[in-house]
């Protein structure tokens, strides 16, 4: 039984459509029942939407501003409280980005988004698939993970002779993933380094579909390959 969640598994959508645990989610994130990946993406989402706090303090200091406008006997125009909004917003945005820069857990993909956390954040597109989470964060069905949980023996990858399997690996050169690299490339992304994926997943909604569809296709494969590798009678004793 691999350990990566639901096939497809959608957890968050630029367009407010969660199938996730919301924000508001009352429930453990550390439940049994749950992957480890999925504990990471939750843990993850606080950083990668603004918190829900954030937004708070940005309607506080609209409506405290507001407030003392009426104190003053005016009436603030509508595109007024508009420019107090963004003014807040962008405040709370640099705070937000500051917190992101000194986080230590998922950093790849931190330092990924880091420069451009305001264009990740005002993104109208993109949906965080399970298997999209994986190879932006490198948790997930990748040799150097299941060696670092203690799954693997090696973190060797299973689908080429490179020693070290990773997300990096996965993405860029692993022979075996050539055909889907090649749609990948075709369709714009031929820069496959991290920092320059993102970048083009944020520009346009079809270079987001392209990254996601590649990493549904390889990380199911490898998914499938684990589990063979589990129900093999001969598989090293601690798996
Ligand atoms: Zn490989």
């Amino acid at each position: 039984m691999a350990l990566y969640g639901p096939p497809s598994g959608r957890t968050h959508c630029a367009d407010g459509r969660t199938l996730l645990p919301s924000a508001g989610h009352k429930g453990p994130l550390h439940s049994g029942s749950q992957t480890p990946i999925a504990q990471w993406v939750l843990r993850r989402r606080a950083l990668w939407r603004e918190p829900w706090e954030l937004e708070a303090w940005v309607l506080v200091r609209v409506y405290d501003w507001t407030a003392g406008q009426r104190a003053l006997n005016k009436r603030p125009a509508p595109i007024e409280r508009e420019e107090v909004h963004e003014e807040a917003r962008e405040a709370i945005t640099q705070q937000w980005a500051e917190d992101l820069a000194s986080a230590t857990f998922g950093r790849q993909t931190l330092d990924a988004i880091g420069p451009i956390p305001k264009d990740w954040l005002d993104r109208r597109h993109g949906c965080l698939s399970l298997r999209l989470v994986q190879v932006l964060s490198g948790y997930g069905c990748l040799g150097s993970y299941l060696h670092w949980i203690g799954r693997e023996e090696t973190p060797q990858c299973h689908h080429c002779e490179a020693a070290v399997d990773t997300a990096k690996h996965t993405l860029e050169v692993c022979p075996s993933w050539d055909a889907p690299r090649r749609t990948l490339m075709s369709a714009g992304g031929d820069d496959l380094l991290l920092p320059s994926v993102i970048a083009n997943m944020l520009g346009s909604a079809e270079a987001w579909e392209g990254v996601d569809s590649f990493c549904e296709i390889v990380m199911s494969l490898k998914e499938a390959a684990e589990c063979m590798r589990e129900d093999d009678p001969l598989a090293a004793p601690f798996r």
